[in-house]
């Protein structure tokens, strides 16, 4: 039977099975550094001061059309499609509807916006992506794609999740979509697209309704970003806490939360000596080295981290914003409150990095995932709702489990359903 993108959705989102992959991910190798962290943060800005001076060639190509790239606003009243969020989901999901329904009425809306000068405020977030080019090919401008031919490797795309947003977004302004500052205008939709990374509806996690379990599942391969498997038998069970929307896996009671310090533009070729360094002679395996899939010249790699949760509380509050490794490593403070283990780790990483080409600390990240199922279902009446993106489930960043699937997921539906304007 032929089902619509709305009913391929829903039908979708009872497969617990792709957020289940980055909760395994955690029980095989993180389980050291399961925490329980609940404080007020200070807010997080992941802005960078300046350019990594290194950036080339075509990376520049992109960046000076980022820069010229329009974060311009519009008012619209009464859409029939309010896409909440303006981030790579967002911005993909209203490609693809406009694609089906090249007449649709669509609009996005988003927080992010100075209300004074009618801008969006820029993309900032540079984590490196792991995304097949066909994922987005049949969505982009034609001048993006020949750029992002030209840089990634193997068919994939490369690029960080910046550039991927100012992509979308050149599409995005080509095609005529909105972007609207977020007010009671979306009321007047046919229907709410939830692509708000999890902000715009906070689910009810005081009632339980069911609690199951999961067996892990261990790997055959080694891993090849340098983590240790977990051989500890209390682990081989992942609890599931069911709140009736909204599922989280759990660990000793609460829900599972892992504190990560994200290292970004370190050189690829550091790599193996790197984990060698850390798991033989640092001995703790919170590690993950993860090359990008750029082209040589081009390429850079990240290293996610794994903290203690001392260690979490004795830098949370020194890196609001990301920094150059060295700069931190001349704050006296900065030095004398991380734990023996990070000393060792950025006293090796300086000792190997040149100074024009160093790696950057981000602000620290607590990774606590949960799956939201979708339903039918309305609000305020008579508006649809549907959920996509991050605002669905939170992937985990170190296997990549989220934007990717997130996408791919958006390709399949939009390459299976059938269309008729009496669906929306
Ligand atoms: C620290 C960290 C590191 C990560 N590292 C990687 C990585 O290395 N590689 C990778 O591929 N993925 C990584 N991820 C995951 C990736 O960032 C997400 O999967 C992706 O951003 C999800 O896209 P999204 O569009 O669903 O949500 P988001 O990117 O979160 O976008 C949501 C948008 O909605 C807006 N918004 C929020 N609330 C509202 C509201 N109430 N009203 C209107 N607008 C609103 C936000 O301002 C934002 O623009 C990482 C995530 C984190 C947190």
């Amino acid at each position: 039977m032929n089902q619509t993108w709305q009913d391929i959705l829903i039908d979708q989102s009872r497969n617990i099975s792709i957020p289940f992959q980055g909760w395994n991910y955690a029980y095989n190798y993180d389980t050291k550094y399961f925490s329980n962290i609940n404080k007020k943060r200070y807010k997080k800005n992941y802005e960078y001061q300046s350019e990594p001076k290194y950036l080339k060639n075509e990376l520049l190509e992109l960046e000076t059309l980022n820069q010229n790239t329009s974060l311009n606003i519009t008012r619209k009243n009464n859409p029939k499609i309010a896409i909440i969020g303006c981030g790579p989901i967002g911005m993909a999901a209203s490609l693809w509807l406009r694609k089906a329904y090249p007449n649709l009425d669509i609009s996005i809306y988003e927080k992010r916006i100075n209300l004074k000068n009618n801008k969006m405020k820029p993309f900032t977030r540079r984590w490196l992506t792991f995304l097949k080019l066909d994922l987005l090919e049949p969505i982009l401008d034609h001048k993006d794609i020949l750029i992002l031919r030209k840089i990634g490797l193997k068919n994939y795309l490369g690029v960080d999740i910046r550039n991927l947003e100012y992509i979308l977004l050149r599409a995005i302004n080509k095609k005529g979509i909105n972007i609207c500052p977020l007010t009671k205008d979306i009321l007047q939709a046919k229907m709410i697209i939830d692509a708000s990374g999890g902000k715009f509806i906070r689910h009810t996690q005081s009632e339980i309704k069911e609690k199951f379990f999961i067996n892990r599942v261990i790997p055959k391969n080694i891993n090849n970003y340098g983590q240790k498997l977990s051989k500890n038998k209390k682990f081989n069970q992942i609890e599931i806490v069911n709140y009736g929307s909204i599922i989280k896996p759990f660990y000793n009671g609460l829900p599972l939360q892992i504190p990560y310090l994200k290292i970004n533009y370190l050189p690829p070729k550091i790599k193996q000596d790197f984990i060698y360094f850390s798991n033989k002679l640092n001995n703790d395996y919170g590690i993950y080295y993860w090359d990008g899939v750029m082209r040589d010249d081009l390429n850079h790699s990240l290293l996610f981290l794994s903290l203690f949760q001392d260690e979490f509380n004795s830098i949370d509050d020194q890196i609001n914003s990301p920094i150059r490794l060295d700069q931190a490593w001349n704050n006296d403070r900065f030095k004398s409150n991380i734990s023996d283990r990070l000393y060792t780790i950025f006293e090796w990483l300086l000792s190997k990095l040149e100074k024009e080409k160093m790696c950057y600390l981000e602000p620290l990240f607590l990774w606590e995932p949960f799956f939201c199922l979708r339903k039918k279902m309305y609000i305020n009446g008579d508006i649809k709702y549907l959920n996509i993106g991050d605002s669905h489930y939170i992937g985990n960043p170190k296997v990549g489990n989220g934007l990717s699937n997130h996408l791919q997921e958006l390709k399949n539906v939009f390459s299976e359903a059938t269309f008729s304007d009496i669906d929306i």
